[in-house]
């Protein structure tokens, strides 16, 4: 149920201060970065279709 909740509520216009996320290390990043600035990994995805 988070997905959805989360995905209703950007719906919304509740944008997440740090919409992405490394894949790699789990750090949350405010931009896409090409790689990760805290483990230089490349796997960056948007948070919201990250389910936790
Ligand atoms: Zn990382």
């Amino acid at each position: 149920m988070g997905v959805l909740d989360r995905a209703a509520r950007l719906a919304r216009g509740d944008s997440e201060p740090h919409p992405y996320r490394c894949m790699s290390c789990g750090a949350d990043l405010s931009v896409q970065y090409h790689s990760c600035p805290e483990c230089g990994g490349y796997d960056i995805r948007a948070a919201k279709w990250v389910d936790e």
